[in-house]
Formats: structure tokens, sequence, C-alpha cells
């Protein structure tokens, strides 16, 4: 069987900009209304019709994924998933922030499409540790491809800065050895 292999890469930069996938990841709140971060950035670069769509949608729980249009961004969709906000990790988080990455592939592959960008979900104003964080991200990603070959042709994780990037960087090295 000749499968597409999925690429997984890692990239400095704004989710706003990247214009070689169908869709990006909104690390959202639980209103789906906007607020800060990620979710402000792609709410401005997108435009009003984006949170006029949102409001449709009577908001999300945590570790859930919902997905709208993308209007004035460069993709095709959002998809808005809720990460866990950090609370010593002993209150679900690590299940919660695993579901996001999962629930949100799941529904990009429901919904047809083949590649896919993500932020580092909870990482910011939710303040998830990225060493915790950035394992899951990539362990959660890792196993889906492994049980959906082909299903994706590019998985993207977009980093904010250089210290998430080399943090991803290292975990994605570890992680690749295992497999
Ligand atoms: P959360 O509320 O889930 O923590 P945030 O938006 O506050 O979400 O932050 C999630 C991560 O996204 C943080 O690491 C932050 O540095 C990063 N980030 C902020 N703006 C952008 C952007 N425009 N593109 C990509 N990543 C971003």
């Amino acid at each position: 069987m000749n499968q597409v292999q999925t690429k997984i890469a890692l990239t400095l930069g704004d989710i706003t900009k990247q214009g070689d996938v169908e869709v990006i990841v909104n690390a959202a709140n639980k209103s789906l209304l906007g607020g800060g971060g990620v979710d402000g950035a792609i709410h401005k670069a997108a435009g009003p019709q984006l949170l006029a769509e949102c409001r449709q949608l009577n908001g999300c729980q945590t570790g859930q994924a919902k997905i709208t249009g993308a209007y004035n961004l460069p993709n095709k969709y959002v998809i808005h998933t809720v990460g866990p906000i950090w609370n010593g990790g002993a209150h679900g988080e690590a299940d919660l922030l695993a579901a996001c990455y999962e629930n949100s592939l799941r529904l990009a592959q429901k919904t047809g499409l083949k590649t896919i960008a993500f932020p580092a979900i909870s990482t910011g104003i939710y303040r998830y540790p990225l060493e915790e964080a950035s394992q899951i991200a990539l362990a959660t990603v890792q196993a889906f491809v492994k049980a959906n070959p082909g299903a994706f042709e590019l998985i993207k994780f977009v980093l904010f800065d250089q210290a998430a990037l080399d943090c991803y960087y290292r975990k994605l090295g570890g992680l690749q050895v295992e497999l």
C-alpha cells in the first residue's frame, strides 16, 4: 500500500500567517467569543464575521473542538479548541490537553482536511508549563499519525518564540527515536 507520509513540522512564527495549511487551530476559551493571545490574533486577522459565526456555537467545553470558516485568514477553516487552565497538574490537565489535540485532529479528518497548524495550546494565559505541554502535544499528534497513517499530509506546530521552538525540537528528537 502506498500511503502518503505525514510530515510533522516545527516553525517559528505567527499562526495567522500560515497559508500552506487548510486549517489553523485556535487556543480559545470556553465562550468562543474571543480573548487575548492566539485567540485575539486570529479574530483580528479573520475579521468580525468569525465572531459572528462563533456566537452561533454556544461555546465549547475544555478539551473539545469546534470548526468555523476562516474568513480573511489565508486558510479554509479555524478549529477552536479549549485548553485546560494549569492548576498544578493534578486536576486532569494532561488528559484535557491531549484531548484538545486529538479532538482537533479528528474534526479536521472528518472535514476532509489534510494540512493543519497548531499553536502551543494552554502555554500562554493558561500557564501550562511548556516542557510538559510540548511533550503532550507531540506525543498525542504522533500517536494519532501512527493510528491513522496517511490521514494528514502536514501537521505543523507554530511556535511564537525561540524558547518554545527549541523545546519542541528537543522533544521531537526524543520521540522520533522511540518510534
Ligand atoms: P492559552 O490561553 O491557551 O494559554 P495563549 O494564546 O495565551 O493561549 O497562548 C498559547 C501560546 O501561543 C503561547 O505560547 C503564546 O506565546 C503563543 N502565541 C501567542 N500569539 C500567537 C500567534 N499569533 N501565533 C502563534 N502563537 C502565538
